[in-house]
């Protein structure tokens, strides 16, 4: 329950806070690893990770060391001056992605307008479409952020309405979901992708599992045949992990469980280890090298302390083997909450430590479904009205997994 001190703060933040946000009331004040703890000293399980930016766990004590020994060095000189740790960062990087140069940036959305920019050059310059003809495909249910250029090419009218005039440039084929298609492939959306390409097609632009639209899985084979098209007919595929990569699904990246590579790769949120905002865009030289000075940048994009962090939040991951546990505490997950077989839920699905649960309609919300969660110790989030999402961090114990599973299908077999 709520003692005064939430209370105040939940109305400070509502008085004087733009209202963009309808966050559940609870005011956290502390976090270490899995848990968080509330103002007034309860504790919870994190099952939100701050939609994946918190795969290492909160306040990783290895992170707090590098980011207290880098900010103590040096933290912000712009990329006017070359920085000691921005290289080793980079290289890191490029390694781990498998992919030629990376671009930094802090935000996520940063990160999808500098690919966005990327993929026009590259039609420009390389593929020779006419200057502002080039065409960037989108798939429905896409989520990439939040800048003007992104929600112009959302199909949640939310996002959009009243935001215009939008940015042109975009086309929108069907993604992969809740796919009937006899065979392997996903004829439905292939076909539509299909039949967008023209000679001024520049790239297609993926989530290799969407997030935000509920954590829709496409079939197995689907992004195969998306590379296999993009070969065929000569655009960039460009896959945004800023949520799947980095271990989410138990795997170092998505893309990685069809065994193909993009062109370009979009990463963010867990790069900066639960601390700091650090993105980046990756991709192959050619696409890179149009980038000449003076065509892109970003004051804090590639900071000294965001490229400490970033580099030692990769180490970690193989480290403290974060992507193995995802891979197997997700298929416990998973199993786990499938097994409740409540008539509440409608579908269990995911991959890793990402877990969506749609709920019928007609039963009570997904956010009145959080609302119990988190009287009983478990923090998440709803997307959209129907599913509710779990994600821990991927340092999540066998024993606090456990613990979670009991109580979500308590609560569950009780709603
Ligand atoms: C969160 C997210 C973004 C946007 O990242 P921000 O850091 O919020 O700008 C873009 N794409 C995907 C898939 C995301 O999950």
């Amino acid at each position: 329950m709520l003692d005064d001190i939430q209370k105040n703060q939940i109305k400070k933040e509502s008085i004087f806070g733009a209202k963009n946000y309808k966050p559940l009331p609870v005011v956290l004040e502390r976090g270490q690893g899995e848990f968080l703890w509330d103002v007034s000293g309860n504790k919870y399980l994190d099952m939100m990770s701050a939609y994946s930016a918190v795969s290492h766990g909160h306040s990783h004590p290895e992170l707090v060391k590098v980011v207290i020994d880098q900010v103590q060095k040096l933290s912000v000189v712009s990329r006017a001056f070359y920085s000691k740790s921005l290289g080793d960062f980079l290289e890191h990087l490029v390694n781990v992605v498998g992919l030629d140069v990376a671009l930094p940036m802090n935000t996520g959305a940063e990160a999808v307008e500098t690919a966005i920019k990327a993929a026009r050059k590259w039609a420009y310059i390389n593929k020779g479409v006419p200057q502002d003809k080039a065409e960037i495909i989108v798939v429905d249910g896409n989520f990439h952020g939040r800048t003007t250029t992104i929600v112009s090419f959302s199909s949640d009218e939310s996002y959009k309405k009243d935001f215009g005039p939008l940015t042109p440039g975009f086309v929108q084929a069907k993604y992969c979901s809740s796919c009937t298609c006899p065979i392997g492939d996903c004829v439905d959306s292939i076909t539509s992708i299909k039949n967008l390409i023209n000679e001024n097609t520049a790239a297609i632009l993926i989530e290799p599992i969407q997030g935000e639209a509920g954590i829709i899985v496409p079939r197995q084979g689907w992004l195969k045949a998306v590379r296999e098209l993009c070969d065929r007919t000569n655009i960039l595929l460009l896959v945004d992990e800023i949520q799947s990569g980095l271990g989410r699904t138990g795997s170092m990246f998505a893309f990685e469980h069809e065994e193909i590579k993009p062109d370009g790769l979009i990463v963010g949120k867990a790069l900066g280890g639960g601390i700091l905002p650090v993105s980046a865009f990756i991709a192959k030289q050619e696409i890179m090298d149009n980038f000449i000075p003076g065509t892109h940048g970003s004051t804090f994009g590639g900071n000294p302390l965001a490229a400490a962090v970033g580099k030692r939040a990769l180490e970690l991951l193989v480290e403290e083997e974060l992507i193995e546990n995802s891979k197997n505490l997700g298929e416990q997950l998973k199993t786990g909450l499938q097994s409740i077989g409540s008539d509440v839920i409608k579908e269990v699905r995911g991959r890793g430590l990402w877990i969506g649960v749609e709920l019928n309609q007609g039963t009570k919300s997904a956010n009145d479904l959080c609302m119990i969660l988190l009287d009983q110790g478990i923090l998440t989030k709803e997307t959209h009205d129907n599913v509710i999402r779990f994600a821990p961090p991927l340092m999540i114990s066998q024993a606090n997994l456990d613990w979670s599973l009991e109580k979500i299908s308590q609560v569950i077999k009780k709603f």
